[in-house]
Order: C-alpha cells, then sequence, then structure tokens
C-alpha cells in the first residue's frame, strides 16, 4: 500500500468544453502522480502534484541513452456514471516486463494500481464523455542519475500524466492505408521490440516520414531478419482475415503484445471464430489478395481500439481491402470492445475495473 500525498492545484485550469476536439495528446489535466526511485532505498515518496515541469540535470541518464519506459491505457465514463478501465492488470504486468528488459526497477503490481486509481479518481472531472472519447492515461518512468556513463541508473522517476482524447476517428471508423516497409527495420529478435521504451520509436520515424510522404498513415514493419515476416504496425498490432480466419503474427520477441491485440483473440475464441497466431509472410498476404481471400485487415491498439485497413502498399503493389471500406469483423471488434469499455455491454470476461 502506498502512502500517497496529496498537494491540491490552487490554479485550476479551464475544463475543455464540450465541442473541443481533444486532439491526441495536446491537454493535461491538473495533477500528476509522481514517485521517487533510489537503489538501497527502493520507490518512495509517492504524490500527487499539480501538473508541472520537472526540473533534470542536463547530464540526468534518459537524455542520453534512453533508458525509458512508457505505458498507454485509457479511463472512461460509463453512462452509469461509473469511471472504468479497460484490463489495467495487463498494462501493468506489461510495464514491468518492460522495466526487467531495460533494467529499471519493478514497481509491485498493487503499488501501480493504485497509483493508477488514485491518479485518475484525483483528475475525475477530466473524463470527457462525449461519444468516443476518453482520458488518456500515460504511465512513464526516467532514469536520472546525472552521470553520462553507461550502466542501469540507480535513481529513477515514476509519473503519470493523463489528457482527455477525443474519438479517434469522429465520424466512425475510418479505414486507414499503410505502407509496408522493406526497407528500414523497427526491432529484431532479442532486442526490446517486445518493450514499450521510446527507442523502438525513434528507430520507426524515419519511415514514418517517409510513409506519410507517400501519403500513408501508418507504416508496417517486416521481421529485421529476412524482411519476410509481418510483425506490426507503428503503434499496432496487426490481423487479417484470411478465408474465414482471423490471422495474427504470434509474438515472436520482437513484437509488442498489445493488450487490444490479446483481447481480439480472446473475443474471437469465445465467438468460436476460428483464429491463428502464427508466422505471417507478406507473400502469403500478397498471394491472398490476389486470389481474392483477403478479406479484412485492420490494427488493434489503445489509441483507436479497431483500425480498419483499406489499403496496404508493398514495394510497387497497391492491395485494395474491401474496396476501402471497413470490414465486418473490424466493425464487430470495435463495437464489443468499445461496449465493454463503457460498460454498455457485458463484461464476461471481467476486463473493466471501477475506479472508485
Ligand atoms: C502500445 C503498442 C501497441 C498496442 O498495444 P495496446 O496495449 O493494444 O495499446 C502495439 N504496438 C506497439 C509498438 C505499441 O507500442
Amino acid at each position: 500500500m502506498l502512502d500517497i500525498r496529496i498537494e491540491t492545484t490552487t490554479t485550476p485550469k479551464e475544463l475543455p468544453k464540450a465541442d473541443n476536439p481533444l486532439k491526441f495528446g495536446t491537454i493535461f489535466t491538473d495533477h500528476m502522480f509522481v514517485m521517487n526511485y533510489e537503489t538501497g532505498k527502493g520507490w518512495h515518496d509517492a504524490r500527487i502534484v499539480p501538473y508541472q515541469p520537472i526540473s533534470l540535470e542536463p547530464s540526468a541518464m534518459v537524455f542520453h541513452y534512453g533508458q525509458e519506459m512508457f505505458e498507454g491505457l485509457k479511463a472512461y465514463k460509463a453512462e452509469d456514471g461509473r469511471v472504468l478501465l479497460f484490463r489495467p492488470d495487463k498494462n501493468i504486468e506489461r510495464a514491468n516486463k518492460t522495466n526487467r528488459r531495460i533494467c529499471i526497477p519493478e514497481i509491485p503490481d498493487e503499488d501501480f494500481l493504485q497509483a493508477l486509481k488514485a491518479i485518475v479518481k484525483m483528475d475525475e472531472a477530466w473524463i470527457p464523455t462525449k461519444q468516443g472519447t476518453s482520458l488518456y492515461i500515460r504511465p512513464f518512468i526516467i532514469a536520472t542519475d546525472p552521470f553520462l556513463g553507461v550502466r542501469p541508473a540507480d535513481t529513477y522517476l515514476f509519473i503519470i500524466i493523463l489528457s482527455p482524447v477525443g474519438a479517434y476517428y469522429p465520424e466512425g471508423l475510418n479505414p486507414v492505408k499503410i505502407w509496408i516497409e522493406d526497407e528500414y527495420v523497427r526491432a529484431v529478435k532479442g532486442g526490446i521490440g517486445e518493450a514499450k521504451t521510446g527507442g523502438n520509436y525513434v528507430a520507426s520515424l524515419k519511415s514514418q516520414v517517409k510513409a506519410h510522404e507517400e501519403g500513408y498513415s501508418q507504416v508496417l514493419w517486416l521481421d529485421g531478419v529476412e524482411r519476410k515476416y509481418i510483425e506490426e504496425v507503428g503503434a499496432m498490432n496487426i490481423f487479417f482475415k484470411i478465408n474465414g480466419t482471423i490471422v495474427t503474427p504470434k509474438l515472436n520477441g520482437s513484437i509488442l503484445p498489445g493488450v487490444t491485440r490479446d483481447s481480439v483473440i480472446n473475443l474471437c475464441k469465445t465467438w468460436g471464430l476460428p483464429v491463428e497466431e502464427r508466422r505471417v509472410s507478406i507473400d502469403e498476404i500478397y498471394e491472398a489478395h490476389k486470389s481474392g481471400t483477403l478479406e479484412e485487415v485492420f490494427g488493434t491498439g489503445t489509441a483507436a481500439v479497431i483500425s480498419p485497413v483499406g489499403q496496404l502498399r508493398w514495394e510497387d503493389h497497391i492491395m485494395k481491402v474491401k474496396d476501402g471500406g471497413i470490414g465486418e469483423y473490424s466493425q464487430k471488434f470495435y463495437d464489443t470492445i468499445t461496449g465493454i469499455q463503457l460498460g454498455r455491454l457485458e463484461d464476461k470476461f471481467n476486463w473493466t475495473v471501477e475506479v472508485k
């Protein structure tokens, strides 16, 4: 049990107006959760303080060698007024897996959950209620030792910030165009691809810029060794419906294990829909498209939940899926997961956790 000290802001900000589009990641709430770590002392000084800049030495290790991790999940205001988190246990488990991979001290699961609940409760008034909106929660940890040598740090800051976010697709699901990258790679088995850490994102920027210039919204990565097997999209896992079966790349050490990915797989199983986690080559997708059995493609991730893919570009081949429209199952997964998140559908899996 953390003993969380609370310092309430004396200058509360104005809450966003109901018609504010709440562009992703631009508005932050009144408070943040902070906790320190020091070797020998452990995690300590848990506190909720006004949202504010942090002061670090220019030599702080995070700036030089990137020892940092982050997570992303959401809080929702259910129609009956309850505040719900979606599968926070999965994010916490993944956070500690990331921590172990990059030598950051773990945070006890129950302390992590307590911190999430406490900060969401504190700024509950910031949870938007309009259809499709939510409160995005961004926990992260940075290495703060003022030291230029290379080793795991002895001091860290754990911070949780909150950001009200609008509907990812204000006009309903909107298919995206995906660029399949065959030059650069994001991650390799044995590397940090399965950890949620900034290093994977900085490795992706150049391709993302190139894809944007070509009119594509995100990059789909192939495996780092043979450039043959499909891994995942920028910040989403990827699913295909091929001839009636839902197929997604098997977690192989370089793919981020998404919570939304896991939720979709679970839904398939309860619906009796065949689902396979296995290696998927780009040639298989190309052939399936050619033969007309590539029925749907969609990405999964906390931000958009489900992102239908209307077009894939691989080398000179442009593969249109569903004539650029939305697949039946993409819509069904979206409606079901968001229905559970908002407490509108029965939560048979016990996925939601109420913040009281
Ligand atoms: C966070 C993330 C995802 C999606 O994970 P969710 O838990 O479903 O939000 C997928 N790929 C990468 C690289 C990510 O960082």
